[in-house]
């Protein structure tokens, strides 16, 4: 095991969209990143980017859908750096397609499991495995990805400014990481870690489809700054770039 004083960040889904761009402006601030991809390929790829734009990056395999993907990734963790300062859970899925409408009395249990699998209950298991990891860093900082559409304040009344996208297993996958953001926040108060959630806007990626209007260029801007919040910052907060949003 080697400590080092560098930054150290470890990414999910990092291979594209927002993870990708997050992952370019946090290499650009001399932080080394760790590209988590469930495809080697793709993570080789990304990381080939991020070093010919200049950032310290490698790739680490991490499978969201694999139960044991989150001890591999802290044993390497461990082994490699003996540290982690920032943990951002981007990995995500949207498998519902019904843009637009209420899916609540059709949507399927196979739609519901597997969306609650990717988005929560992974993210609470390499959370809690890359803990003790964090806990070595001098200002450790996790950064929840999760969406407007998680928002129960914003969906509680009939003219609800959110009407665009109306997944119940994604949106309740989403409300269940704010939740766990709360939780944790709480369970961490005494430490030096932060803990929020981040709506990056309506981004035009695989997920956010082609009508979304923020370019996947301006959709770092919420995870990088809670990555990269100084000892005042806020923990167990939900926002859109410095904006704290509703519950
Ligand atoms: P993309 O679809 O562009 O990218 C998703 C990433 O997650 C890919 O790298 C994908 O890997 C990875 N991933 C999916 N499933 C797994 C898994 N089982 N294990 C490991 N990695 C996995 O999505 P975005 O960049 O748009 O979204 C990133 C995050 O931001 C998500 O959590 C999303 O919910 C959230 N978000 C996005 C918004 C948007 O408008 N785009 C709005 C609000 C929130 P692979 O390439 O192998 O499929």
């Amino acid at each position: 095991m080697s400590t080092t004083q560098q930054r150290i960040a470890f990414i999910t889904g990092a291979n594209r969209g927002i993870g990708l761009e997050t992952a370019k402006h946090l290499g650009a601030l001399g932080i080394k990143v760790i590209v988590g991809a469930r495809d080697n390929a793709k993570g080789a790829e990304a990381v080939a980017q991020l070093q010919a734009a200049g950032a310290d990056a490698e790739y680490l395999h991490y499978d969201a859908a694999q139960p044991n993907s989150p001890q591999e990734v802290a044993a390497t963790l461990l082994y490699r750096f003996g540290k982690l300062d920032i943990l951002i859970n981007n990995a995500g899925i949207l498998k519902e397609t019904l843009i637009g409408q209420n899916n609540t009395l059709s949507v399927d249990q196979d739609t519901l499991k597997t969306t609650f699998e990717a988005n929560f209950f992974a993210v609470v298991s390499l959370t809690q495995a890359l803990l003790p990891l964090l806990q070595k860093s001098d200002a450790g900082r996790i950064v929840n990805l999760s969406s407007i559409l998680g928002s129960q304040t914003l969906h509680s009344t009939p003219d609800s400014p959110i009407d665009v996208a109306k997944g119940l297993a994604y949106n309740a996958s989403k409300t269940a990481l704010n939740m766990f953001t709360i939780h944790l926040a709480h369970a961490l108060k005494d430490s030096r870690i932060k803990v929020n959630s981040a709506h990056p806007g309506w981004v035009k990626t695989e997920l956010g489809g082609d009508n979304a209007p923020m370019e996947i260029s301006d959709s770092w801007k919420t995870s990088v700054r809670l990555a990269t919040l100084d000892d005042n910052g806020p923990t167990g907060g939900y926002f859109h770039e410095d904006q704290p949003l509703p519950w």
